[in-house]
């Protein structure tokens, strides 16, 4: 296996970083490439009121989530965050190279890192593990410093040396982006430190106000919730939330809802979907939440009535809003607008493929209510038929409108 080792402070990991990453992933034929915050970083000082390391830690695991590498698998490291003292790449190396002995391993490391490698600790040793993988950052890096540096270690250390020049370049590092998130105003649609930034990173940063940044959560313009909102969610499932959105926000412009408050809905309807049991429950409990006996069994079930809570609660939503997030995976007798909109937003999003979905698509258009009869028919019969747990307010709410469209 050909493995990449990408560390850095990541203070934050932003689009420079994942664009580097992406690029030698390709170029050395990677199957695995590492991202390795480190703990303590040997050669910056961080400053007072710094992301803790879990922070940074917690940022580059949803930037791998967003990662999207053309080959082999993205992972991160924690091991440097484990390890007392000072970070030094070499015991890094030392711990991979006895984990992957029969492996090649690849250091990947911007210009300026590179031009000073001989001053790091032990790059005699470091060497015997690992080829070193150099990108320049920016258009004024030569391509005769590489070359003299590359050389050099050669000579000295007999070290692997392949170095490349990005394709596209993303100048920004991390000390410019901290700058301009701390001048971002609060409140407002500037996100000129967030278009540095995968959106889910950036809306970890706005969540833990972090660099500075400050925002009252719970009147954050759509520009800012949206990435908050993608911050609470797996990888796998920004699509599905961001094609809930859109969906949502057309059937409010078709039906006469607050395309504004349909959007806020979609985006936060799965924020508590990642959480496991333990952190559901621990929700139910700050927020006053009661569980039926459906609930208690299935987990899916759960996170309707969490999400809501934590919609309201932390981001502000109305009533509308989390009333909808409330009863999008059941549904229920009797649903409002907006509540009907949500339901068959999420069903019927473009990334849906579980079943024919042409039909309903088409319905959610031309009657409101024979779509959302339709679809909680669909989502019953498919409960029932995979014989998983079905809670009876899906079919008191089919029911309900059977009768009134009777
Ligand atoms: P800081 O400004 O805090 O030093 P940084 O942006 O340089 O942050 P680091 O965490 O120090 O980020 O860098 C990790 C690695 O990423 C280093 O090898 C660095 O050379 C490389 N790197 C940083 N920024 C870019 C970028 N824009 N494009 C490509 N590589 C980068
Ligand atoms: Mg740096």
């Amino acid at each position: 296996m050909n493995i990449g080792i990408y560390g850095g402070t990541f203070n934050p990991i932003h689009l420079g970083h994942m664009a580097a990453a992406r690029y030698a992933a390709q170029a050395l034929a990677l199957d695995l490439l590492y991202l390795i915050p480190d703990g303590v970083p040997p050669h910056k000082d961080l400053g007072e009121g710094a992301p803790t390391p879990e922070d940074r830690l917690a940022m580059v695991r949803l930037a791998a989530e967003s990662l999207h590498l053309p080959r082999g698998e993205a992972a991160v490291s924690d091991l440097e965050q484990h390890r007392a003292g000072k970070s030094y790449t070499v015991d890094t190396l030392r711990a991979l190279h006895q984990k992957f002995p029969k492996d090649t391993l690849w250091l990947l490391m911007g210009t300026d890192m590179f031009l000073s490698f001989h001053r790091w600790r032990e790059p005699e040793e470091m060497l015997r593990y690992c080829g070193l993988c150099a990108f320049s950052r920016s258009q004024w890096d030569r391509e005769e410093l590489f070359r003299a540096q590359r050389e050099f270690l050669e000579r000295t250390y007999g070290a692997r040396v392949t170095t490349i020049t990005l394709p596209q370049l993303v100048e920004i590092s991390s000390t410019q982006l901290r700058a301009l998130l701390s001048e971002e105003a609060p409140g407002s649609e500037d996100c000129r430190g967030g278009k540095f930034l995968a959106p889910p990173v950036y809306g970890y940063i706005l969540r833990r106000r972090l660099y500075g940044t400050g925002e009252d959560l719970t009147r954050l313009p759509l520009a800012k919730l949206r990435p908050v909102a993608l911050s609470h969610l797996k990888g796998s499932r920004i699509p599905h939330v961001l094609g809930t959105e859109d969906t949502a926000a057309a059937l409010a412009r078709r039906w006469g809802a607050d395309e504004e408050t349909a959007r806020r809905a979609a985006l936060l309807h799965d924020c508590t979907k990642r959480l496991s049991r333990e952190e559901q429950l621990a929700l139910c409990r700050k927020y006053s939440i009661d569980l039926d006996e459906y609930e208690k069994k299935e987990l899916k079930l759960l996170h309707a009535k969490t999400g809501a809570a934590v919609a309201r609660a932390e981001y502000g939503l109305s009533e509308e809003a989390a009333s909808a997030i409330r009863w999008h995976t059941t549904g229920k007798p009797d649903m409002t607008t907006l509540e009907k909109i949500l339901y068959l937003a999420d069903y019927i999003e473009p990334t849906r493929d579980f079943c024919d979905l042409r039909e309903l698509r088409r319905l959610a258009f031309e009657d409101l209510d024979r779509a959302t009869l339709l679809g909680l028919t669909m989502a019953v019969r498919d409960l029932q038929v995979k014989g998983m747990v079905l809670h009876p307010n899906s079919v008191r709410a089919r029911d309900y409108l059977k009768g009134r469209l009777a």
